[in-house]
C-alpha cells in the first residue's frame, strides 16, 4: 500500500473521530436542555404556585390583609419574580392560576389530573 493511501486513510478516519463525537456532545447538550424541562413540569408549577402564594402572605402583611379577603394579581405583582412579558410565570404546560383569597393556598387548574400533581404539598 502506498504511503499516501495510508495517509489519506488516517485522515478519513481522523475527521469520522471528529463527527463521532461531535454528534456525541450534540446529543449530550440536546439531552441535557430539554429533558429537565419535559420530566418537571409539575416542579416548574408548583414553584411557580410557591411564589404565589409568598407574594399573597407578603402583601397581605404589608397591607394589614387578614384571611378572606380578596387579593388581585395586580396585588402581588410586586412581590413576585415577574416572566420576561412582565407577568406572573404560568403554568408550564398550560393549566391556570388561581390565586384565592388570603389564607388560600393558590392552586393550578390542572392541580391532581396530572401525574405529578400540580399542587402545593
Ligand atoms: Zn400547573
Amino acid at each position: 500500500m502506498p504511503k499516501a493511501s495510508i495517509l489519506s486513510q488516517l485522515f478519513r478516519g481522523f475527521f469520522i473521530f471528529l463527527g463521532l463525537g461531535g454528534l456525541a456532545v450534540a446529543i449530550f447538550i440536546l439531552k441535557t436542555n430539554t429533558l429537565p424541562n419535559r420530566q418537571s413540569p409539575a416542579i416548574g408549577c408548583i414553584n411557580n404556585l410557591r411564589q404565589i402564594d409568598g407574594a399573597k402572605n407578603e402583601w397581605a402583611l404589608l397591607n394589614h390583609k387578614t384571611n378572606g379577603e380578596e387579593v388581585t394579581e395586580t396585588d402581588i405583582k410586586p412581590y413576585i419574580l415577574l416572566d420576561r412579558a412582565g407577568k406572573i410565570p404560568h403554568c408550564p404546560v398550560g393549566g391556570n392560576y388561581n390565586i384565592g383569597r388570603v389564607g388560600d393556598t393558590p392552586t393550578c387548574s390542572l392541580g391532581a389530573t396530572v401525574t405529578p400533581a400540580h399542587v402545593l404539598p
